[in-house]
């Protein structure tokens, strides 16, 4: 599609003059290298997946030029980050830190507040610090994607460690982690498997956590807690400081896998396949991330456009869907089951059949036989992501409209029946009032459910753009009525989420702002992010 040229002035921050912002440019680029600083003024291109922008979001569900990055600089070091740090704190300028900006359902690597400096930490903070195939652990900076990462420890030749990768494998490993992001091996909770960060603070020290803090130690990636409070949390999903290291544990190759597939046939199936599925998760003979995926997104997996399934207008209906479902190899089905068991065949084969035993106990219930499946079929996808190899597999949904884009609503649930059918049917009732098509997937970490609601819009399309939001806005706000609340959120909905964890007159709220006080007094970093102001912005018309 032909690029429109930008239809407003470049963006400057708030509260600096033009003029001024451009000498202040200037003197970035005399520090960090002329070709290392770009002014954001150029047509948006959204790119793809691969190529994602890093100066707006390549999905925009507003005006694409609300957010806008003003410029991006591109560090090569913690050294680097600490003098763009600097800068900021003695102009004022806002910075918006991205590992490699593919942040996609969330405002990809778009500021919360139009014209701040994006740090695009990716571009040349890269490398792959240390692989440690004894101990099974890694140190890497921001830019390491899965596909990296995974290349590499091919190329060592360690045959013995995996990766674990979310289901799409372009992402920054370190970026997914510090947004909550899970994968679909046994370690697939990527924040959980972190040991150890390195920091640039809002005001430019660099700060290591854990045993991180102990010179000359071996044990960084071995032991995630040091000494003292365990600080690493407060540098995830939030704004106090921009994580240059991060360690993480590589799981072991464990002898062996098979991935499986059951197919459930109404809708009120998901209670009880709930019910079932808890306990064989939490005594984890379930032994990867539930991943219960709704029909009409298998449909979507094809890669064809929903004009080639149905031409009206409004909600997808059904029964289309159970007519489709019918004549493809999963056959009928509502609900289905993605699962892999791990270990040498015999170990596997004990788990494999207390899981059959107990899926089958749902009246209706089908093991979808593999060998029955050709190689391009998607169940091969998510075999390959459960065993630690990344894929694109899953962008294939995103072409159900023609400029398709996404913005997702995931709360989190206990893993109980009442409550994933609660989610189901309200998410269902208010994605059938807007007319627009939702992908659903329950996926269970371990004792929580959360419920991944990807709503596609065509984003060339206001109507459906405003929408998109506008059903977001509606679901967060029913589900904060019935307990439940958001895991993660666009940009654009991180002050109404953040709102709704209001216990005790907002408490955990004001204790963010007094931290984000005490360790960002200028309020630099990240204005906005998780609904977290500084106190320059606090109250000034910013919050949404
Ligand atoms: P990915 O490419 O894996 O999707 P992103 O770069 O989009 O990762 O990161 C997701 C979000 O996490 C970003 O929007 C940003 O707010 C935050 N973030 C990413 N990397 C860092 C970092 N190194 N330090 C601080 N915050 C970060």
């Amino acid at each position: 599609k032909p690029l429109r040229p930008r239809q407003r002035l470049p963006a400057v921050p708030q509260g600096i003059e033009r003029s001024q912002f451009f000498l202040a440019i200037d003197e970035l680029s005399r520090e960090i290298g002329n070709e290392n600083v770009e002014i954001n003024d150029k047509p948006l291109d959204d790119g793809w997946y691969m190529e994602p922008p890093n100066t707006h979001d390549g999905m925009a569900i507003t005006d694409e030029e609300d957010l806008v990055a003003s410029a991006v600089v591109y560090p090569a070091s913690t050294d680097e980050v600490q003098k763009i740090v600097h800068w900021a704190n003695k102009y004022l300028i806002p910075l918006h830190p991205i590992s490699m900006g593919r942040n996609f359902g969330y405002g990809g690597a778009a500021p919360r507040v139009r014209g701040a400096v994006v740090v695009d930490l990716g571009k040349r903070m890269n490398r792959i610090l240390d692989i440690n195939p004894e101990d099974c652990t890694c140190l890497v900076e921001p830019g390491v994607s899965y596909y990296a990462l995974y290349e590499e420890i091919k190329r060592r030749g360690y045959k013995h460690l995996w990766i674990d990768v979310p289901d799409l494998g372009g992402g920054s490993v370190l970026g997914n982690a510090l947004d909550h992001g899970v994968g679909y091996t046994p370690y697939g909770d990527h924040w959980a498997m972190h040991s150890g960060l390195e920091v640039v603070t809002p005001t430019g020290e660099v700060v290591r956590t854990g045993m991180g803090a102990l010179p000359g130690n071996n044990t960084w990636q071995v032991f995630p807690y040091g000494f003292g409070p365990f600080i690493d949390g407060i540098f995830s999903q939030s704004n106090y400081g921009i994580v240059t290291k991060m360690g993480f544990g590589l799981m072991p190759d464990p002898g062996g896998h098979e991935s499986f597939l059951y197919t459930f046939e109404k809708e009120g199936d998901l209670e009880q396949l709930v019910e079932i599925v808890r306990p064989l998760r939490i005594a984890m003979i379930l032994d990867n991330a539930a991943n219960i995926r709704h029909a009409l997104q298998i449909l979507a997996l094809s890669g064809k456009p929903r004009t080639a399934f149905y031409k009206g207008e409004g909600a997808f209906p059904s029964e289309k869907m159970s007519e489709y479902m019918k004549a493809h190899p999963y056959g009928e089905s509502t609900w289905l089951y993605f699962g892999t068991c791990y270990g040498p065949k015999e170990i596997r084969q004990l788990k494999l059949d207390i899981i059959h035993r107990e899926f089958m106990k749902v009246p209706g219930a089908r093991r979808v036989d593999p060998a029955t499946l050709p190689p391009s079929d998607y169940f091969w996808s998510r075999d390959k992501i459960s065993s630690g190899e990344p894929d694109l597999e899953e962008l294939a949904w995103v072409n159900w409209w023609p400029n398709g884009g996404h913005v997702a609503f995931s709360p989190v649930a206990p893993t109980r029946g009442v409550d994933a059918l609660r989610l189901w049917q309200m998410a269902k009732k208010h994605w059938t009032a807007s007319g627009l098509d939702f992908f659903l997937d329950f996926v269970v970490g371990l004792r929580e459910l959360h419920l991944i609601g990807e709503c596609v819009y065509d984003r060339d399309d206001p109507k459906q753009r405003s929408n998109a939001l506008e059903v977001m806005r509606s679901l967060i706000d029913e589900a904060a009525q019935k307990g439940y609340g958001e895991y993660r959120t666009h940009l654009l909905l991180s002050d109404q989420v953040a709102g709704t964890y209001s216990w005790n007159n907002n408490a955990l709220m004001n204790f963010n702002e007094k931290l984000k006080d005490c360790l960002d007094p200028n309020g630099i970093l990240a204005p906005g992010r998780s609904g977290i102001w500084p106190a320059r912005y606090r109250g000034r018309g910013w919050e949404i």
